[in-house]
């Protein structure tokens, strides 16, 4: 007997669905596509209990005829494709002829449509897969498809769908993210019948940006232009430093009017603002990338998020580029790396800064000189004169190679690298200075520590680039990073008043308004009452506009639209399970890093001693709430093995 059987259409149909409707919102994705496909010029997404009562997109588009419409349930049914050749020039959205078959499999769907050259509209009933009526339907034109009970035959599917606020989350991020690629078409979203965002069209992108964002975030973003004759196009905007996140949750990448997920872009924009935000900060971002059809295949993933490059190095060159210029041309860059590090090189190391801070010592700079390397290198500025492109390089092989080391992946930097650390850390040194190289002996002496092994009798006695604190105790040296210790203290602060301390809230002089997205303004909904808890004061105004009247005491109030910004962006239940708790827990990750002492910031004496007495008493000392270790530690002992005194 064989055992191979060629699965019922309607399983195999279940099984792609299984990979193209993950959830309401890839519902909604597809069939907004469709539309946009079907050049509609206005579109409305009609929504019900998170999309799992009903999920209704209407257009205007081109529409169907009545056998059209029938057959563009079955699998790989597709207007859009015809030959192989076409599959290596994608200009619609779909292609795959599969989105109305696997939604189709998985729910109850009503598709009403007519075309110009029909006279009647054409209903069509279709319920897990099975066809169960086509008729008339009076209709003007355009398509209107509702989905009704989705997953109500795939048990397993339904049970991971996540709250209500969850799917309504994703669902208003998505419709956001088409509107945006969309400028010239006009969309309404409803939400349980409430209209959570209307947008007439608009005549580009800026106009749009401020149609869902408000005027407050396009203010403050920078237009960005740039391209390379058959690699790619790129303009958008990209926020000023000022304006930033700890995710990457509020960059939006599209391709050809795609909206795409790809690490990629992602890359390439943190490129292009190297050196400009703080490592773990990201820019806010809309940025599109007209590429050549052929120099791009969308066909790599099964909701077409993610893509695949021909010349990927070019197209990363292009954006980075693209948005390095225009932050020069906004004035937040200098024109050459040379000037930058200059530049540092001064704010930094300003003797007079934290020589106060180190008792009793006179000393311009601190090094830690480890274990004696082979071959001790003399390196000077002589390397600052090299050309811009040579100094783009080594700028890369030096972030690469200090992020292995950071992560204490030693054995993975490549001699190049080792030598580009050496040549960087002498270049900022700005002096002839004998360099070993640090990396694998470092990591062997300085180690991480754990709280348990911290004594009350810690000695702070300065401050190492106005960024760690130095401390000693009978066992040997200490180093604290300022801004994770503090960020530790706050954080455990903030949670613990969220069990019930009394909250201490600064009133603001004037309130202050920011206006939600329309994905912001659901995560608000589901996390006022845990900002109310935390001391803020805030009041939802007309449409998708709150009002701040007052905020926690620790948070400084230019901080604080940033703040909820980030907390809204990052509310997103499911990526941490479903728990309270943790939406708390990152909630008061968030403010605890906007309150916390930055490093660069010189810091007195006694603001040194509270923060070792207050790390003490502390639960989890050694980490921050982010994961990152807080203290380092160089014993007698190994100080001694490195002098070779032992
Ligand atoms: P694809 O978009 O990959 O072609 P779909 O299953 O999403 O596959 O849709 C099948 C076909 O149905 C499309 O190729 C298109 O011809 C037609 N279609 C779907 N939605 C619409 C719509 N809103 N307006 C007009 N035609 C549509
Ligand atoms: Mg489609």
């Amino acid at each position: 007997m064989n055992k191979i059987r060629v699965l019922p259409d309607n399983l195999s149909n279940q099984i792609a669905a299984g990979e193209v409707v993950e959830r309401p919102a890839s519902v909604v994705k597809e069939l907004l596509e469709n539309s946009l496909d079907a050049g509609a010029t206005h579109v409305q997404v009609d929504i019900e209990l998170g999309g799992r009562r009903l999920i209704r997109i209407s257009d205007n588009g081109e529409g169907m005829g009545r056998e059209d419409a029938v057959l563009s349930f079955e699998r790989h049914a597709t207007s859009k494709i015809k030959t192989l050749e076409d599959l290596g020039r994608i200009e619609t959205l779909g292609f795959r002829g599969e989105a109305l078959a696997s939604i189709a499999s998985v729910a109850k769907v009503e598709l009403i449509t007519k075309n110009e050259s029909e006279t009647a509209g054409t209903k069509v009933l279709i319920e897990g897969g099975r066809l169960q009526d086509v008729k008339d339907a009076a209709h003007p034109g355009g398509t209107i498809i509702s989905v009704r009970e989705l997953f109500f035959n795939t048990p397993a599917r339904r049970k991971f769908m996540r709250s209500e606020a969850t799917e309504n989350y994703h669902l208003a991020s998505i419709i956001t993210h088409y509107a945006l690629a969309n400028p010239g078409v006009s969309f309404v979203f409803t939400n349980n019948g409430r209209e959570a965002m209307r947008v007439a069209p608009a005549k580009d992108l800026r106009e749009r940006a401020y149609q869902i964002f408000g005027a407050g975030l396009i203010e403050s973003m920078l237009r960005v232009e740039g391209g390379r004759e058959y690699v790619a196009n790129v303009s958008g905007y990209v926020s000023a430093p000022r304006e930033r996140r700890t995710s990457r949750d509020s960059q939006y990448f599209f391709i050809n009017g795609r909206f795409v997920k790809d690490k990629l872009l992602a890359s390439a924009l943190s490129e292009g603002f190297r050196a400009v935000l703080p490592h773990g900060s990201y820019p806010v971002a809309f940025l599109f990338l007209e590429i050549p059809l052929e120099e791009v295949d969308v066909n790599v993933h099964p909701a077409k998020t993610e893509v695949r490059f021909r010349r990927a190095e070019a197209v990363k060159d292009v954006i980075a580029e693209a948005v390095r210029k225009s932050l020069v041309n906004s004035g937040y860059i200098q024109t050459s790396i040379e000037t930058e590090l200059e530049k540092s090189t001064t704010e930094n190391y300003r003797e007079e800064n934290y020589a106060a801070a180190i008792v009793g010592a006179e000393q311009a700079r601190i090094e830690f000189v480890p274990e004696i390397a082979d071959q001790p290198h003399t390196q000077n500025i002589e390397h600052l004169q090299e050309s811009d492109s040579q100094e783009e390089v080594f700028q890369t092989d030096f972030e690469s190679a200090a992020t292995l080391r950071a992560n204490g992946e030693v054995e993975n930097i490549s001699a190049t690298q080792q030598n580009v650390l050496v040549k960087e850390t002498s270049v900022y040194e700005k002096r002839e200075y004998a360099v070993i190289p640090p990396v694998d002996s470092a990591t062997k002496l300085v180690k991480e520590s754990e709280v348990d092994s911290l004594t009350a009798n810690i000695l702070p006695i300065g401050q190492l680039h106005e960024s760690y604190i130095i401390a000693v105790d009978s066992e040997g040296l200490l180093l604290i990073d300022q801004h994770v210790a503090h960020e530790r203290i706050l954080f455990d602060k903030f949670r613990k008043k969220e069990s019930g301390r009394q909250v201490e809230s600064q009133n603001l002089l004037l309130p202050e308004t920011l206006d939600l997205s329309p994905a912001q303004a659901i995560a608000f909904d589901l996390v006022e009452s845990e900002l109310e808890a935390l001391g803020f004061s805030l009041m939802r105004l007309s449409g998708r506009t709150i009002a701040i009247k007052s905020i926690p005491a620790d948070i400084p109030s230019k901080e604080v639209k940033n703040l909820l910004s980030e907390i809204l962006d990052t509310v997103d239940q499911e990526k941490r399970g479903n728990s309270i708790e943790n939406i708390r827990d990152d909630i008061a990750a968030s403010m605890a890093c906007k309150a916390a002492v930055k490093v660069n910031m010189k810091l007195t004496p006694e603001k040194m001693r509270w923060m070792i007495d207050n790390l003490l008493i502390n639960s989890a000392a050694t980490t921050c709430p982010h994961g990152r270790p807080i203290i380092l530690r160089l014993t007698m002992k190994d100080i001694e093995r490195g002098f070779h005194r032992t």
